[in-house]
Parts: structure tokens; sequence; C-alpha cells
């Protein structure tokens, strides 16, 4: 389950306020002494290190999967049929205005109760940069609202509309503000092949991979991702876990 309790209590814990995952970049590979850092060992992307001389596995590489735009009553239940057929937990950044469409409040219930992440992608997916503060604090409230009223549980993340930071959310101190490292640039192309090869080729650990759920060639070449990078050994996480395990 998304572990908000224990996320909230490492931010408190360290003082954290934003979180700005650029490309390649982590802030918190600059942090040294996370509590249980994996940054302490250096793990490579390699099936091989999966595996120790006496037999014993060990976990293997993580990334996380996470999915803008949706929830869509069509295609996201295909790719949620897909993630539970592979034991994938995913991270979704939900548009507040397609919770509300026929159909997609029960999806939002389902990504909980399976135990996938939800973020928070603003109401109407506008660029939070171009808003005064009070009508950027809306965007994300409302959405909290609409997702938490589903799950009951606060949300802690947002991926911001275009990867647009708000230059003025000062006081939106309990939100992890989450980008992506690899950007396959899905919604280009109906190509679920060219999806598939631009992020296999480009992965490495601990990457932050974005998709959209509201396509179907999306979700297939998601799938086929998880297909491909598990038999590399990769372990696909919730994002939350890349930052505080
Ligand atoms: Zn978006």
């Amino acid at each position: 389950m998304a572990s908000n309790g224990y996320l909230k209590r490492w931010m408190q814990a360290v003082g954290l306020i934003y979180v700005l995952l650029f490309l390649r970049t982590p802030v918190y590979a600059g942090m040294g002494h996370m509590p249980g850092s994996y940054g302490s060992v250096q793990t490579e992307a390699d099936p091989a290190s999966g595996e120790e001389a006496e037999g014993q596995t060990l976990p293997g590489p993580r990334i996380a999967l996470t999915f803008d735009d949706g929830p869509d009553a069509g295609t996201t239940p295909v790719l949620l049929d897909g993630l539970k057929e592979r034991s994938v937990k995913a991270t979704f950044f939900v548009i507040g205005e397609n919770i509300e469409k026929d159909g997609n409040k029960a999806v939002i219930e389902r990504m909980h109760e399976e135990g996938h992440l939800i973020g928070n992608h603003t109401y109407h997916h506008v660029n939070l940069a171009g808003l005064t503060k009070e009508e950027a604090h809306r965007e994300l409230a409302m959405t909290d609202e609409l997702i938490t009223g589903i799950t009951g549980e606060e949300v802690l993340l947002v991926r911001p509309p275009f990867g647009a930071f708000p230059e003025r959310m000062e006081e939106e101190l309990d939100k992890l503000y989450i980008k992506w490292t690899v950007d396959p640039l899905d919604w280009t192309t109906e190509n679920v092949d060219e999806i598939v090869r631009r992020v296999v080729t480009e992965v490495e650990e601990n990457d932050i991979i974005l998709l959209h759920d509201c396509y179907e060639s999306s979700v297939e070449a998601a799938l086929r991702i998880v297909d491909v990078l598990q038999d590399e050994g990769y372990e696909f996480v919730t994002a939350d876990r890349l930052l505080v395990e």
C-alpha cells in the first residue's frame, strides 16, 4: 500500500519541503544519509547482480512506472489488469476533472485497492507556474479532495503538468513534487514497439518512467516494458519507495 505514513514521517524527519527530480540528478543523491538509503550500496542495473554465489537472490534494481493524465474508464482498467497479472505497483498522477467523468471514481478506487500510489496532476491539467498562488492552490486542493474522498488517504505526491513547477507555492509544504527521468514521449506515437524501445534502451536503476494511461498504445507498451525489464531483473515500485527506502 502507499506508504503514506512512513513517507510523511520521513519528510518531517529530514525537514524536506520539495523533492525535485530532474534528469538523473535527483536531489536525494546529495543527501547522503537517508533512512535505509540504497545510495550506500552501488548496484549496477545488471541482471547478473541479482544473484549471489550461494544462489541467494538479492533484490533487483528498482524503477518506477508513473502514469499521467488519467484516469480513463476505457484504457486504465486494461492497464490495471496487466499490472495485477504481473504483480507490479505503479504511480498514477490523475487529473481532477477526469476523476469526475463517468465511471472513473471506480477506477481510482481500484487503483487504491490494488496498491498503486495516487498523486495529484491538478484539476484542469494546467501550468501551475502561470497561475496565482490561490489558483494554483485550488487546482491541487480540488483534486486532493476528490482522491481523498475515494481512498480515505491524504495525497502527498504532485506531478505538475508540463513539468512546470509552481513558483509561488511555498505554502504547499506537505507536498512532494515528482518529475521523471525517462520520457519516451509516448503521446507522440501509436507505435508500441517504438515506445518500448525508447524506454528499455534508456532505463537505469532508480529511474522514474513517464507514460500516459489514456492511450491504448501506451498501455500496451507499458505492459511490454514490464515484461522486458522484469526479465532483466528489475523490480517495479511506487515512486515514493525510490525516495524513502
Ligand atoms: Zn499531463
